[in-house]
């Protein structure tokens, strides 16, 4: 894992100094910045693997450093925070971070989510072929849906449930399958997570165009299908 270039934005510079020192002696290179406006123009160089992104942080907050952040990169992003708070978790998840952990963590946590992140990103393919499931689109290369060549407007996490759906076309999916694939680790363990993003995925698209693609297999999970 040796020299992967790791960015940690986080204002507690006892906190970002102990991070930083684990992390090099992991063998990654990593660099320190404790403002968001900094640490979002340091991100944007396209020069890390990985950002490591506080939520509280002063001159811009952490989900706004990611939220401008993903209107450009792909690049990991996980995402610390004081407490637990759930809403925080899942609306860093829904602008696109990769991860999340609360302080206070144990370094072996924060080192092994690390490792996840930046294996996920390597396996992710570049897989840029346009997927078509009826009137559906979907085009990983753009990132962008469309039906009947209508654009339809997702989140991040929409998307990446909708394509991970369209790649396993015709195939049954369970719950535990999705939250694994599109969400990366427990998500508290609890998979209605899924159920709620296959509702905003049907009103989105299914009650929209007046369409059945998105089908419920009782008691297992879902499958993308058109029939
Ligand atoms: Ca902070």
């Amino acid at each position: 894992m040796a020299g992967e270039k790791i960015l940690i934005i986080e204002d507690e510079v006892k906190i970002a100094r102990f991070i930083e020192l684990e992390l090099q002696y992991e063998g990654y290179a990593v660099e320190r910045q404790h403002d968001g406006r900094g640490g979002l123009e340091r991100a944007l160089s396209g020069e890390f693997d990985l950002v490591i992104l506080d939520v509280m942080l002063p001159s811009l907050n952490g989900m706004e450093v990611l939220r401008r952040f993903r209107q450009s990169s792909e690049t990991p992003v996980i995402m610390l925070t004081a407490k637990d708070e759930v809403t925080d978790k899942v609306m860093g998840l829904d602008i696109g971070a990769d991860d999340y952990i609360t302080k206070p963590f144990a370094i072996e946590e924060l080192l092994a989510r690390i490792r996840t992140a930046l294996k996920r990103k390597k396996a992710s393919p570049h897989n840029t072929a346009l997927i078509t499931v009826g009137d559906l689109q979907v085009n990983p290369d753009q990132h962008s849906v469309n039906f009947r060549n209508e654009p339809v407007e997702l989140t991040k996490k929409e998307y990446d449930l909708l394509k991970y759906m369209a790649e396993n076309r015709n195939v049954v999916l369970t719950r535990e399958k999705i939250l694994e694939t599109v969400w990366g680790y427990d998500y508290y363990g609890d998979t209605n997570v899924v159920d709620v993003y296959i509702r905003y995925l049907r009103s989105k698209i299914d009650d929209r165009y007046n369409v059945k693609l998105i089908h419920t297999v009782r008691g297992v999970g879902y499958i993308l299908k058109h029939e």
